[in-house]
């Protein structure tokens, strides 16, 4: 019987793995992937953080870069990596849990491969479980390449051709810009185009050194600016969003309303010629394989600061957990000292 098992073993997990190794509790940390840091090493290879070194640090060890640098993402898998080495975080890979269970002393977590037996569970698999791609991408001809932005890499992926980017959060504008900057290629863009976008650096200063100056990240979603906050569109961080939207070869083409075969219909009309196309539509949760868990409206679990309705049953990393920054590398050892607090008052 471990004191407890925590799942999932990037930024939020290891935060959490710190706290119990100074508390000399008996855990371990199993991730169903097969490399520490593979979450940001699986997203496209020209990412680059929002966030500069002195935002990234995760509890105990700073982040290895110069102050004001952007790092990318093999850089934060090598900050992980070192992490868990500093730290000596047992860490158990390839381990995908597919069930956990209230028992009359703690939790029953199963695997493909075996199973534990803990007293606690920290549930940190993050904020992004199931890639979601609008219904009519069936209906589209085998001959177009159709891929979710969470398998898109490189541009090396996609044939010749005319190209759709769909979806205009974070991940739909940076990939549209990385790939219309082949000016051959014609790209369609489906998505906002009046989203607020925010440069990194203003008069001299990260954009993150003025959202901690005004206290952005610190303001709780229980308060009434920090409400406010937690319901608006999220502005997109150091992407010119109008730059790219006025490049000559990229062409906003409203709603994609449905598509059949060659024909994408949109908003504007219907275009035929379209070769590749990449679904920047975020996310669908997954916390069916928690037994008795209540979920919210929005389907993440109904918690307080991470604590959940089951006893001894906790979560790490959610977002908007608590603050803006619970979901961030800089952000997510607020959350983590919080709750190892809890514990050690729980024991
Ligand atoms: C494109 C993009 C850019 C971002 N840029 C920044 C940035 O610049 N700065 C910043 O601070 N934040 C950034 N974020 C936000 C945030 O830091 C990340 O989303 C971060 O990866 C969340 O960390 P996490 O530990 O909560 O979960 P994840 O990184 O999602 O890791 C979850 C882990 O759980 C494992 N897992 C999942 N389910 C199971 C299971 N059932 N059993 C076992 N293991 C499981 C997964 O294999 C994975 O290793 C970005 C996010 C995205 C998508």
């Amino acid at each position: 019987m471990l004191d407890y098992v925590i799942i999932g073993g990037a930024q939020a997990g290891l935060s959490m793995a710190y706290h119990l190794t100074k508390m000399s509790k008996n855990f371990i940390v199993v991730d169903g992937d097969k490399e520490i840091g593979s979450s940001w090493l699986n997203r496209w290879d020209s990412l680059q953080l929002f966030t500069p070194t002195e935002y990234n640090n995760l509890p105990g060890l700073k982040f290895d870069a110069p102050k004001g640098y952007y790092p990318n993402k093999i850089e934060v898998a090598n900050y992980f990596k070192s992490y868990v080495k500093e730290f000596n975080i047992p860490v158990q890979l390839n381990t995908l849990i597919t069930s956990v269970k209230k028992t009359k002393d703690g939790f029953h977590i199963l695997h493909k491969d075996g199973e534990f037996e803990a007293k606690n569970v920290i549930i940190a698999t993050g904020p992004f479980h199931i890639p979601y791609t609008p219904p009519c991408h069936t209906k589209i001809s085998k001959n177009t390449i159709q891929m979710h932005s969470n398998y898109y890499s490189a541009p090396h992926q996609l044939q010749a051709g005319d190209t759709l980017v769909v979806g205009g959060g974070d991940s739909g504008y940076q990939i549209l810009n990385e790939i219309s900057k082949d000016k051959s290629r014609t790209v369609y863009f489906s998505g906002d185009t009046n989203v607020k976008s925010i440069p990194e650096q203003f008069l001299g200063k990260t954009l993150w050194w003025w959202l901690t100056l005004i206290g952005f990240l610190s303001y709780n979603k229980y308060s009434w600016i920090g409400k406010r906050l937690s319901n608006i569109t999220q502005p997109i961080i150091g992407t010119d969003t109008k730059e790219i939207l006025s490049r000559k070869n990229v062409i906003s083409a409203g709603r994609t309303n449905d598509a059949l075969n060659e024909d994408i219909h949109f908003e504007s009309g219907k275009v035929s010629t379209i070769k590749n196309i990449i679904w920047a539509t975020g996310y669908r949760t997954n916390f069916k394989w928690i037994e008795g868990l209540e979920l919210d409206a929005d389907h993440y679990p109904k918690n307080y600061r991470g604590v959940s309705n089951i006893k001894g049953l906790y979560f790490i990393g959610l977002p908007w957990m608590f603050t803006r920054g619970s979901a961030t590398l800089g952000g997510v050892s607020k959350d983590a000292h919080y709750l190892a607090n809890l514990m050690k008052e729980e024991n």
